[in-house]
């Protein structure tokens, strides 16, 4: 049992300067990620802050073209909304691919980029762990890894971002608008998570003081050519092994356009605009997706028991792009409980 202050926020004013007060403060929104880091003792905060009745509910046409979707959105009501199934398909099977109904129904938007990763010895609170316990040491680099990164590492952490929606949102290449005292700032996706380098205890480049209030899509939604692809250990919400985000664009038959983003591979969703660049003008064929697969796998290092993670996410690369550019996505299974 932990003693912890709880504090509701009236608007996004009122939360950071609460935030701002309190240096031990987390914010709570759906709460199915910092409820069990504090059960499992591995988070601390002296006070929560619910920001889960902030005004940050709504999907709404931004003025570039895009949608803006508020942070509090929940999962489920963002897979499902029309403006989101009609135009962004990749990002509705992305969120479909994760978790359980019920965790969709109560995760939000903004909570699911800040979800921390599941590396087992991150919650095992007697292991070293850089992340959890800075300068402690990596127990993942020697241990059991079947689930850590195979891009991206450092010496200091070899763990992966376990979600699938930000997979989706790398792709698309959405923006991160957050607040803080400032005022108000943008950030491109690619730039909002980070590499473990050696703060591996830094998961984000969002400030303490800041809150994340939507995340914006750009115009193109890539609807006609796309697929998410999760590999797991098993169908029911367990995380990625490998993902796969695969959105192209054609004209007379050749590849216009193209977009790949890896999950479950690296500290956060991966991707290399070389391996993008390197369709452009192709016809899509096992070739030229096999040199994509080939950049975008550059560099990765597997260490030991996740070394299977090289060859799976080359043929998972391969088969997305398949049904992308078939116009045949993978279908996320519907799971019932006989
Ligand atoms: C059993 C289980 C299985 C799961 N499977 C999957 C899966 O397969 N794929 C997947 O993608 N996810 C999966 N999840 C994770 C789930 O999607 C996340 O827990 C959820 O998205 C977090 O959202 P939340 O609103 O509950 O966040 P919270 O738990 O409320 O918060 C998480 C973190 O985000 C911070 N935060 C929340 N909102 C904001 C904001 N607006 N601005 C700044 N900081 C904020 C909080 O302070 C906290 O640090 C699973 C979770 C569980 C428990
Ligand atoms: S991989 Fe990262 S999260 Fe896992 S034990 Fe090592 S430092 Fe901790």
């Amino acid at each position: 049992m932990i003693n912890f202050q709880f504090s509701q926020a009236t608007d996004v004013g009122d939360a950071l300067r609460q935030i701002a007060a309190d240096p031990d403060a987390s914010f709570i929104a759906g709460g199915t990620n910092i409820v069990d880091l504090m059960k499992y003792d591995v988070e601390r905060p002296g006070r929560l802050i619910d920001i889960s009745h902030l005004p940050l509910r709504t999907v709404e046409e931004a003025p570039s073209g895009g949608l803006s979707i508020g942070a509090l959105v929940p999962n489920s009501d963002l897979a499902y909304h029309p403006l989101v199934e009609a135009r962004y398909p990749l990002l509705s099977s992305a969120i479909l691919a994760g978790a359980s109904q019920q965790l969709r129904n109560m995760a939000s938007t903004g909570g699911n980029l800040m979800q921390r990763t599941r590396c087992l010895y991150f919650y095992d609170t007697v292991t070293p762990c850089n992340k959890r316990d800075p300068g402690s040491g990596c127990s993942a680099i020697t241990g059991i890894n079947r689930i850590n990164a195979i891009l991206g590492t450092s010496e200091a952490c070899i763990a992966t971002h376990p979600s699938d929606m930000c997979v989706a949102l790398a792709a698309l290449e959405a923006m991160v608008h957050v607040a803080g005292p400032s005022g108000e700032r943008a950030i491109p996706f690619a730039d909002f998570h980070r590499l473990p380098g050696d703060t591996p205890e830094i998961d984000t480049n969002l400030a303490p003081d800041e809150i994340i209030v939507a995340v914006e899509l750009p115009p193109k939604g890539f609807a006609a050519n796309y697929s998410y692809l999760k590999i797991r250990d098993r169908l029911s919400y367990a995380f990625a092994l490998v993902s796969v985000a695969a959105a192209l664009e054609f004209e007379n038959g050749r590849i216009k356009e193209a977009r790949l983003a890896l999950g479950g591979v690296a500290h956060k969703p991966w991707r290399r605009t070389e391996a993008e660049a390197a369709l452009q003008g192709e016809a899509p064929d096992r070739e030229a997706f096999a040199k994509a697969a080939d950049i975008l796998l550059q560099n990765s290092r597997g260490f030991g028991h996740n070394d299977f993670k090289i060859g799976l996410a080359r043929r998972a690369i391969e088969r997305t792009l398949t049904q992308a550019a078939r116009g045949t996505p993978q279908v996320q299974a519907i799971k019932k409980i006989r």
